[in-house]
């Protein structure tokens, strides 16, 4: 038995990355090293720990990046030299993944494992789909099978005529360039010709296609769509329930590819609402948030905050970098008593409830000039910004304006990322829609293209631009990008319902839908 290492097997999921399981994530956060292949989706290595090693072992049908045997050789050296080690494996592992014979290889060289099982693409893809695979009177039992084999070929492990009329409903994976022998089988062995089939590619993720017909003339449909792997099939009555349940692919974004251009730490939340929408998020970041060159400014601040009147928090990483000096000055809430707060949206003001600070006042527009127009009695009072060191000066002489002495101190930094041309097209190429969460992102980003070579209203030609507000929308315009969309809500939820909107205004969101956060 080794000392310490450890494999765990884990199922990813069959392409929705919120299909991972609570148990799939722990084991992912834990690893010291990541092994993935074709199937599981990249966006669950976040789950990850940044200084896990990750490896991708590739895997199509016809392409290994490496063989089976030296993934399993892989996963047991890396345990026996006493590491952690995740295994991520689309779907299930256990569900034609190979993932036995990996099990039996650590077993036999006494490593330590576990399997977490995941959502395998065989019940997944056809719920995407809107295919149950059981249904009152239609289907009472289910069986998934290889699609791999040529039932041509020698001699079958599968019992077709048993299958054929054995079972209700069936669920072919790895079946798509098998397809014709598959459908000759089961008609020979009594399936009835008319019984309807659906083939289901790339299910759960924002490119799902399905394709629909009868035991008859799906081969012709799958040749005149090339239609290609990876895909599942669906033979069975149940199929017949597709047009009425039918949901993924009405989702008004399905298919689009989003741009999110907002920190790391913050793009998560409008990932996760496009996510559910049917988009697939494309995150670059145009902002890194660092800590000021000198803390000077905002340490005296805060050691003397009982002498302001009102303090306005106009970002969430305000809030975030002010709440650390103040803990790292020894002090607490407390030290803001009698201190009037204000935030310029429900996200900062959000982050502020976190901290047990309730604001005293948001305006109902989430903009500098709504915020200098609404606070009542600065007049004579000490203003404190605790800001980016890049924020635009307008809400200082607002307020000057009105009579208050206003101290402006840099709380963060933001930086514009570097990135290489090539990798910048690649990323841009793709994209449908590009949304803007604030000015700097639209300048950050058109500098860090310009630094690239790259002419980014080129770039963007076909994209739908869209942007939180309107003071980010004039730089957009400003910086030659059309605006094609403007929140009426300046938050991320409103930037959503926006999206909705645009492409499909008759979409009732779910309540829950996208959350308020705002810089
Ligand atoms: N262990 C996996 C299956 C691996 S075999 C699971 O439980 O899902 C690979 C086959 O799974 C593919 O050829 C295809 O038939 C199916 N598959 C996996 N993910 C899929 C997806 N997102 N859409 C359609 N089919 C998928």
């Amino acid at each position: 038995m080794s000392a310490s290492g450890f494999v765990s097997l884990i199922g990813a999921g069959p392409g929705d990355p919120g299909l991972l399981t609570l148990h799939g994530a722990a084991a992912l956060a834990a690893a010291e090293l990541v092994v993935y292949d074709y199937l599981a989706n990249p966006a669950l290595l976040d789950h990850a720990r940044p200084e896990a090693e990750q490896i991708y072992v590739g895997k199509t049908a016809s392409q290994h990046t490496m063989s089976q045997d030296e993934i399993n050789t892989l996963l047991v050296d890396r345990a026996l030299a006493g590491q952690q080690v995740a295994r991520l494996k689309g779907g299930d592992p256990f569900v034609f993944g190979r993932g036995g014979e990996e099990a039996l290889a650590l077993a036999e060289a006494n490593v330590r494992f576990e399997v977490i099982p995941g959502v395998t693409s065989a019940v997944a893809v056809p719920a995407y789909a809107g295919i149950p695979l059981t249904h009152r009177g239609l289907s009472s039992s289910f069986a998934v099978i290889t699609g791999h084999e040529d039932p041509t070929k020698g001699e079958s492990a599968i019992d077709w005529s048993r299958l054929a009329t054995g079972v209700d409903t069936l669920v072919f994976l790895m079946g798509v360039s098998n397809l014709a022998e598959i459908v000759k089988q089961l008609v020979a062995h009594g399936r009835p010709a008319q019984t309807p089939v659906a083939l289901v590619r790339w299910g759960t993720t924002p490119d799902q296609q399905a394709l629909t017909g009868t035991l008859v003339d799906i081969v012709a449909r799958v040749q005149a769509a090339d239609f290609k792997a990876p895909a599942v099939t669906v033979v069975g009555e149940v199929v017949g329930l597709r047009p009425h349940l039918r949901w993924f692919e009405n989702l008004p974004l399905i298919g689009q590819r989003v741009l999110v251009t907002r920190t790391r730490e913050q793009a998560s939340v409008l990932s996760a609402g496009l996510r559910a929408l049917g988009a697939k998020p494309i995150e670059l970041p145009t902002i890194l948030v660092a800590p000021p060159e000198d803390w000077k400014p905002l340490d005296q601040a805060i050691a003397s905050v009982q002498d302001y009147g009102w303090i306005i928090f106009t970002s969430v990483n305000g809030v975030r970098f002010f709440w650390d000096r103040l803990s790292i000055a020894g002090a607490d809430a407390r030290a803001l008593a009698g201190v009037k707060l204000a935030a310029i949206g429900p996200g900062t003001a959000g982050e502020l409830a976190a901290r047990g600070l309730r604001v005293d006042y948001v305006p109902s527009e989430y903009v500098a000039e709504a915020i200098a127009a609404g606070l009542e009695g600065v007049d004579g009072q000490r203003v404190l910004l605790p800001r980016a060191d890049i924020a635009r000066p307008a809400l200082a002489d607002l307020l000057r304006d009105r009579g208050a002495q206003v101290v402006d101190v840099t709380a963060y930094r933001t930086l514009q990322p570097q990135i290489d041309a090539d990798e910048l097209r690649d990323l841009l190429a793709p994209i449908t829609v590009a949304t803007f969460t604030s000015s700097s992102t639209v300048r950050n980003l058109t500098a860090m293209a310009q630094r690239a070579g790259v002419h980014l209203p080129a770039a963007l030609r076909s994209a739908t631009i869209a942007c939180i507000g309107p003071v980010t929308a004039e730089t957009a315009q400003q910086l030659d990008l059309p605006v094609h969309v403007v929140a009426e809500t300046h938050t991320i939820n409103g930037l959503i319902q926006a999206l909705i909107h645009y492409y499909d205004s008759s979409f009732d969101p779910k309540p829950s839908m996208g959350e308020d956060t705002k810089t």
